[in-house]
């Protein structure tokens, strides 16, 4: 009917296009438009989908046949919020009771970040009154905390005997619970993830995401990853997958274990990290992180955030916390991924005293071990001698850079030190450039080919001619291949930055890759 073809014509890529839906006059459109910039999600569409419309049920079909028992513990669902629309929290909330058994469904916290909006005082109030008494408790923080600190204030008003924490745009589905509070209540001490679907953010339809465990980056980015090899030959769907970390908008723990852990890092500002802390700490000490299969709750992932905006910025402070806490020695992969020196960094992470005593007193295992047992398939980069952009004196504005992925030849561009510039010089002499692998395909590595006096980029395992990929070079130095005893250079050129880089014989330029690394290698 009207939702879809609305979030058909105007899918986020369509704007406009291709003569808009009859049925919406230019206000309309505007009024559309308005919110799909605020919310980063369609939320006109909405507006106009029923609060208690039910998704498809994308469990595996053996779901099906697993009983549930009765006897389960009761959960308090939290969900936090800020400027969020007031009908994908509604629904959020009517989905939420729709499809949790009553006799287990004991509170619903909303915690509310300090939005704005007005409609999310009074008028959120008023209906939740209205249509759940008893049932929904608002929170309201007086400033804005970020979504760790909402959490553990839900958290805080939180009285069942498991928690439940969720985004306020996410959706439920018949027997999401039961298998996850079964798991609890066998065990106290798993943190268990529903598996996500997505709700797409301009039609609102919802779409499978296949079976996945929750990883993460050097960067400590979240991302799906394939579950464990042992999950595959077991052969069993419907079986928990283990997870080294979580993606974070949907988790459930017992609310006394998950107090005794450390909550989330309240340290931590704003926006990411706290997901990935949160695997790797309960790991480490002495309890364990799923995904289950046979629950499902969906999330919009949305285009653009209804806050503020520098993601980046709290991402990277919030994960030198991680890594300074939890990570031993590895905390060097770290700031080799955000290319940032290990010291004087002047990155201001606050300060980590109670997490480092947190760690002390529970005793916790070292990520040596985390490594080894939850997250094999990581790649780490303790081989590193030098890391960040790559300069060379007779152009110092240039770094060089990976270009065109497929072209397969390193180039120069302006320099930014982001991922496609992250050049990594390696004990065994190599030379990486590009974001790290961490689980994905491995960076490739600058090599000379003797057809070409362009530097090629291979993928170092799998070349046979060891050599050409092997270079002689130490900082502030020329950058000599091994094989060839060519050198990496800079000439001028007619291309569009007036410079080229190519291997030549040597005429003593120098290069300098930003950061030496500092030698933490204490391989314990
Ligand atoms: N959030 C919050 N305070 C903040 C930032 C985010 O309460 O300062 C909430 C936000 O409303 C959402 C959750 O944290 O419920 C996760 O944020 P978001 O959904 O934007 O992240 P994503 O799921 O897109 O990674
Ligand atoms: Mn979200």
């Amino acid at each position: 009917g009207l939702s879809k073809s609305l979030g058909l014509i105007e899918g986020f890529g369509g704007w406009g296009a291709g003569g808009l839906a009859a049925s919406l006059s230019p206000g309309e459109v505007s009024e559309a438009k308005y919110l799909r910039d605020k919310y980063g999600y369609n939320a006109y569409l909405s507006n106009t989908i029923s609060l208690d419309r039910t998704i498809p049920d994308y469990r595996p079909g053996s779901c099906r046949n697993v009983s549930h028992l009765r006897d389960l513990p009761q959960m308090a669902l939290v969900f936090i919020f800020v400027n969020e629309a007031l009908s994908v929290i509604l629904r959020s909330v009517h989905s939420a009771v729709n499809h949790t058994p009553a006799h287990l469904l004991k509170e619903i916290i909303l915690v509310d970040d300090h939005s704005d909006d007005e409609q999310l005082k009074g008028p959120l109030e008023d209906y939740v009154k209205r249509r759940y008494p008893g049932l929904v408790k608002i929170v309201r923080n007086h400033k804005r905390e970020g979504l760790i600190r909402a959490r553990i204030e839900g958290w805080k008003a939180a009285s069942a005997e498991v928690t439940g924490f969720f985004d306020a745009h996410v959706e439920f589905t018949p027997f999401w619970a039961e298998p996850v509070l079964a798991r609890i209540k066998e065990d106290r001490r798993r943190i268990i993830l529903p598996s996500i679907d997505n709700i797409k953010h301009d039609t609102f339809e919802v779409e499978r995401y296949e079976n996945s465990g929750h990883g993460y980056s050097w960067e400590l980015w979240c991302m799906y990853i394939n579950p464990p090899k042992q999950w595959w030959d077991d052969g069993d769907v419907t079986a928990p997958i283990r997870s080294p970390a979580m993606i974070g908008c949907s988790f459930v723990a017992n609310r006394l274990f998950f107090g005794e852990l450390g909550l989330l890092d309240p340290g931590m500002d704003v926006y990411g990290g706290e997901n990935i802390e949160l695997g790797i700490r309960v790991w480490m000490c002495g309890g364990s992180m799923e995904v289950l299969p046979c629950s499902r709750v969906a999330h919009i992932a949305r285009v653009k955030k209804p806050y503020n905006s520098n993601i980046a910025f709290y991402m990277r402070r919030n994960a030198l916390r991680v890594a300074e806490v939890w990570m031993d020695h590895f905390k060097s992969n770290v700031y080799l991924a955000w290319n940032i020196p290990m010291e004087n960094h002047g990155i201001d992470f606050g300060d980590i005293s109670e997490r480092v005593a947190l760690r002390k007193s529970l005793q916790c295992k070292n990520f040596q071990w985390y490594l080894d047992n939850v997250y094999p398939e990581m790649r780490t980069y303790g081989n590193t001698l030098y890391y960040g952009e790559m300069r060379n004196s007779k152009a110092s504005h240039l770094c060089l850079d990976q270009g065109m992925r497929e072209n397969h030849t390193a180039t120069l561009h302006p320099c930014h030190g982001w991922g496609p510039q992250i050049g990594r010089y390696t004990k065994e002499g190599h030379l990486y450039l590009g974001p790290l692998g961490s689980t994905g395909e491995d960076t490739r590595c600058v090599a000379d080919d003797p057809a070409t006096q362009f530097p090629q980029l291979l993928d170092c395992d799998k070349d046979k001619d060891e050599h050409r990929t092997k270079w002689i070079f130490t900082q502030g130095d020329s950058m000599i291949n091994s094989a060839s005893g060519r050198c990496l250079e800079v000439v001028p050129a007619k291309v569009y930055l007036g410079h080229q880089v190519v291997l030549q014989s040597c005429s003593g330029q120098r290069w300098t890759i930003k950061n030496t690394m500092k030698d933490i290698a204490v391989y314990v």
